[in-house]
């Protein structure tokens, strides 16, 4: 069992079977079924390892210790919005809120007709790997206690307006609904891989190169053949000594949908559809104020969802509980206005609409390698997410909201429920609301096209077959809902694969 980290000094040299680069939802499902199978793994991994002791205690904290470049990625088009992703061992999975979805059958039909990948084989698998995955990683639903009051009024609303919702299956093992996932689970209730798959391989023989941002997969005669870089340290981003880890069979890249593109440009492998097809959720949400304390930051973080209106308006519905300081970030003013605004948090609940959006963005390398991620949301998604906003404001009114904070632009601080017809009358335009992207989908998609693809159905790169990519890149469609668990089942079909399953 072994886990090295920053040094300077002399290269370090590493060699195993497989070399897994990344460690988020794929990396980790792609390297515990490799290291499962018999082979010696090593798992490359940008950010530093964190046991949950160590998690910070806030959201700004969460920023500077475990997203990516203090979440300072954000869409270049019609409006500037935030692309969030984490860098430490464990990836995504250390700040999610831990929701499993498993994947719609319309998904791989879909991929199928389109790309010529998944049908039913490949669903049969993925389903397979995320009934295992369920068992592991305890899927399982908030108790009564641990609901707390935003996800117990979303229920009252589901109620009233008939939204076929349901408290949310996620990785969790008796959450106690602290209400921190995005900031890490100190309790350990939620199963982020850092917890289980990643000690696993490790147990198993494996290695973990954490502080080891990846710089170039080396590739020699159409093999993968090793990853070299440099390693980082996680405070003072002072650069260490160089490592090389050699993979003896093959490497799977998993660093993410919008690093994943950036780090195969860099090693040569530059197909015409590098870095296409990006996609995302669009997510926006709603506050509503209560007469009652709602005390939203105590309950699980996302308790409850309604996928019904998934198919026919691209909605899915959910709650999501932000601390203090994130509210703070989103309530507009400063000064003694924003504290007289904060003196409501107790009263609030926030609930998201997330926009099963068809608009297809690109990313391409910027300044320093750095992904530049080119997305304007189009009319029709756009149409899709006001239609959500509108169903979040109408959950609110039905929960017994006294008013609503929309965020879009122009409107007034709240709104009343003889309001509503105002966000149906909002504009049109990408910049007028208040957007995050934390799902995201594409840029180094599958098919069986190498001209519109990057790999194959066992995601193998077009010509370097022992270069598979596991991660959120390879999904040529937007899933419409959370990735997670279709990332998981994805990369562990690969790595099925590749053991000659
Ligand atoms: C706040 C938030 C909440 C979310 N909640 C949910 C949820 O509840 N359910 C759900 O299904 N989805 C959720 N998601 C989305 C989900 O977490 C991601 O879709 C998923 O983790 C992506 O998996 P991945 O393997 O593609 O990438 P990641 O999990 O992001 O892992 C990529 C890893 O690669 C590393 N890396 C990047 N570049 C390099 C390099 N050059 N060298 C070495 N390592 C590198 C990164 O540091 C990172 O650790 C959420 C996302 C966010 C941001
Ligand atoms: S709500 Fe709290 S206890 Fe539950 S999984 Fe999230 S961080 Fe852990």
């Amino acid at each position: 069992m072994s886990h090295l980290s920053y040094v300077e000094g002399a290269k370090v040299e590493v060699e195993a079977d497989y070399v897994v680069v990344g460690s988020g939802a794929g990396g980790s499902a792609a390297a515990v079924t490799l290291a499962r199978g018999g082979e010696r793994v090593a798992i490359v991994e940008a950010g530093p390892w964190r046991d949950p002791e160590d998690y910070p205690y806030s959201a700004y904290g969460g920023m500077r210790d475990m997203m990516d470049d203090w979440n300072s990625l954000v869409t270049m088009g019609r409006a500037t919005w935030p692309i969030v992703q984490a860098r430490l061992v464990g990836g995504t999975t250390v700040v999610n809120s831990a929701i499993a979805v498993r994947t719609p059958g319309d998904v791989f039909e879909t991929w199928r007709e389109k790309f010529g990948v998944g049908g039913p084989a490949m669903a049969d698998a993925v389903w397979r790997a995320q009934d295992r995955i369920e068992r592991e990683l305890f899927v399982s639903r908030a108790s009564d206690a641990a609901l707390g009051g935003s996800n117990r009024l979303a229920l009252l609303a589901d109620q009233r307006l008939g939204l076929e919702g349901h408290r949310m299956d996620r990785y969790i093992k008796d959450c106690v609904g602290s209400g921190q996932c995005l900031q890490g689970c100190r309790d350990k209730r939620k199963q982020s891989t850092n917890l289980n798959y990643i000690p696993e391989v490790m147990q198993r023989g494996g290695t973990v190169v954490s502080c080891a941002p990846v710089e170039k997969i080396v590739v020699e005669r159409g093999r993968a053949e090793a990853v070299v870089g440099r390693f980082v340290h996680p405070v003072t981003r002072k650069k260490g000594a160089a490592f090389e880890v050699r993979a003896k069979k093959g490497v799977f890249i998993a660093a993410s949908v919008t690093k994943t593109p950036i780090l195969l440009a860099a090693s040569g492998i530059k197909p015409k559809a590098l870095g296409t097809r990006f996609m995302a959720h669009p997510g926006s949400g709603i506050f509503g104020f209560y007469d009652e304390i709602v005390d939203t930051n105590v309950g699980a973080t996302q308790g409850w969802a309604s996928v019904k209106h998934r198919l026919d308006h691209g909605i899915k519905l959910e709650t999501l509980s932000i601390p203090l300081e994130l509210a703070a970030s989103r309530f507009p003013g400063g000064g003694r206005p924003l504290m007289e605004r904060l003196r409501e948090y107790r009263h609030c609940a926030m609930w998201i609409q997330a926009c099963w959006a068809e608009t297809q963005g690109k990313i391409v390398r910027g300044p320093g390698g750095k992904p530049i991620v080119r997305y304007s949301l189009e009319k029709r998604d756009l149409e899709r997410f006001r239609v959500g906003m509108r169903l979040v404001a109408e959950m609110h009114f039905a929960a017994g909201a006294k008013a609503i904070y929309t965020g879009i632009h122009g409107f007034p601080w709240k709104i009343g429920p003889d309001d509503l017809h105002l966000i149906d009358q909002a504009p049109l335009e990408a910049r007028n609301y208040i957007a995050v992207l934390s799902h995201l989908f594409g840029g180094a998609v599958m098919g069986n096209d190498p001209k519109t693809s990057v790999t194959d159905e066992r995601g193998r790169v077009h010509d370097v077959p022992n270069l598979v990519v596991a991660d959120a890149s390879v999904m040529p469609s937007n899933i419409g809902v959370n990735p997670q668990h279709t990332i998981m089942g994805l990369a562990t079909h690969f790595a099925e694969l590749a053991l000659g399953g």
